[in-house]
């Protein structure tokens, strides 16, 4: 059964702004703002940005909320969320670019509690108030974690809604009525369409991880979600990088945005991160990881980046067969299987997992103590972000990358990295760049060079527009 779209002439008016700046933040000069948000690398753009808040009770939440933060024992707010806050609670659109990990949840989420506290309370058949969209279902469990922690105190229902589940529960906490719906844009799609709920309430919107619902597929869906909301609602896109697709969406969706980027706009790695960069012809790439696997393998986790399915598929095949405990994990998988190899990985009966970039994104594993780049990625930003995946939390960790002339591309912008965190590129890489392989060149610092790139940097060939106040020149992501 088609949706129809829903009138939305006569909707009766909602109240979204909720925001009174604290005197302590009214008190700052713009020097200090500007000093602050330098300190916290805030970036924002827009029309009339509000001024950072710099702690929890400057934030001007209700008591009920600030409470439930402070029990957390919460030190102080994130970056994102000094700027987030102010942001989100003004009522307005906003686009936020930050990582898991960076406190974005509660950036929209704390808002979103005091969105639902203004509003009527639900009667019998209202949908939602507020509407988080997610890819995934582990990303999906996690926001509502955070919303039961954040949100039981002032009686907010929620519940998450997502695919490879049974249908029944899910429909049940709908049909009763919840304030917070986090969904699977699939899953939701078959809620609206069988009539198990309905988004007519909704005012406050979340895309949560919007580059990644749209690198898995999911834009038709979402934007048959988005069409059934009201126009006037509040929005907020959240993704960690900001390529075209991305802007596309995000200019059809919201209106008058502010933008907040969390983070340095220069590419960086982790320094504890030991980066070796082999040059190698794609015959030579099996052989030599063989020989790396038997100098590394000691049960602890390796991961293996490669770039398509079809290859990961073939190379887990062929490691098997020579007697490696690996696994692959990418798109194709049904969730069940993708679920099975994240468990075999994360408890190290099979310590060696191979995957693509899409679906390694958002992967929460712990102790990686290789990462290899088996084919290098298409962008320099992507090569920091794999790479990120070992050193976390204080350990060091190495990351190995099979680089071959195909890659030449991205020569410049690795050496970059490398010598950033104080490490020898190659000689041969040096080289490479200097023929005239790093083609886009120009990731630090604005009016970089030409096409080539492939990075998303400041004024680089593929970087966004900057034109108009609007425009988010650079794309960072908190590594
Ligand atoms: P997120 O980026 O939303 O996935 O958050 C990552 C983790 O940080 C979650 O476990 C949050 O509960 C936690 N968190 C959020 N805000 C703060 C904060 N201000 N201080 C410390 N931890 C936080």
């Amino acid at each position: 059964m088609a949706l129809p779209r829903p009138d939305f002439t006569n909707l009766p008016k909602f109240e979204k702004c909720f925001y009174l700046e604290h005197p302590a933040v009214s008190g700052r000069t713009p020097e200090e703002v500007e000093q602050y948000r330098r300190e916290k690398q805030i970036h924002v753009y827009g029309d009339g940005v509000p001024k950072p808040v710099k702690t929890f009770e400057e934030a001007s939440f209700p008591e009920y909320v600030l409470e439930e933060v402070l029990r957390a024992g919460f030190k102080e707010p994130t970056p994102i969320q000094c700027q987030g806050w102010p942001m989100a609670l003004l009522g307005r659109d906003l686009i936020g670019l930050a990582e898991t990990g960076s406190g974005k949840t509660l950036a929209y989420l704390l808002p979103a509690v005091v969105h639902i506290n203004a509003q009527p309370y639900l009667q019998s058949g209202d949908g939602p108030i507020v509407l988080v969209l997610a890819p995934t279902r582990e990303l999906a469990v996690q926001i509502q974690q955070e919303c039961q922690r954040f949100g039981a105190s002032s009686r907010i229902k929620n519940t998450v809604v997502y695919g490879g589940a049974p249908k029944g529960p899910q429909a049940r906490d709908l049909r009763g009525g919840v304030e917070i719906v986090i969904a699977t844009p699939g899953r939701l799609i078959d809620m609206l369409d069988s009539r198990i709920t309905n988004l007519r309430r909704v005012t406050y919107l979340v895309l949560d991880e919007a580059d990644r619902m749209l690198d898995m597929g999911f834009e038709p869906q979402i934007r048959k979600i988005v069409d059934q909301i009201r126009p006037d609602r509040q929005t907020l896109l959240w993704s960690a990088t900001w390529p075209k697709e991305v802007q596309a969406i995000a200019r059809d969706f919201l209106k008058d945005p502010y933008q907040v980027i969390i983070g340095s706009p220069d590419l960086k790695a982790n320094h504890n991160i030991r980066q070796v960069v082999e040059m190698v012809e794609g015959f030579a790439k099996y052989p030599r990881l063989r020989k790396l696997l038997d100098g590394e393998m000691d049960g602890r986790r390796i991961l293996i980046f490669v770039e398509t399915k079809r290859g990961c598929d073939e190379l887990v095949r062929q490691l098997r067969t020579d007697g490696y405990p690996a696994l692959g994990l990418h798109g194709d998988k049904s969730q069940q299987e993708r679920d099975w190899v994240l468990q075999e990985f994360k408890n190290g009966t099979h310590p060696i997992m191979l995957a693509t970039d899409v679906a390694a994104r958002g992967l929460d594993v712990k102790d990686i103590k290789v990462v290899v780049n088996y084919d290098m990625p298409k962008t320099a930003e992507d090569y920091v972000h794999r790479i990120g995946r070992t050193g976390r939390a204080g350990a060091t960790g190495t990351a190995y990358s099979f680089f071959t002339n195909g890659d030449a591309r991205l020569a410049r912008q690795v050496v970059d990295v490398m010598q950033e965190a104080g490490q020898q590129p190659p000689p041969e890489l040096m080289q490479m760049m200097s023929f005239g392989g790093g083609g886009g060149g120009g990731f630090r610092g604005r009016g970089g060079g030409g096409g080539g790139g492939g990075h998303r940097g400041f004024g680089g060939g593929h970087g966004p527009s900057m034109t108009g106040s609007n425009a988010i020149p650079v794309a960072t992501r908190r590594y």
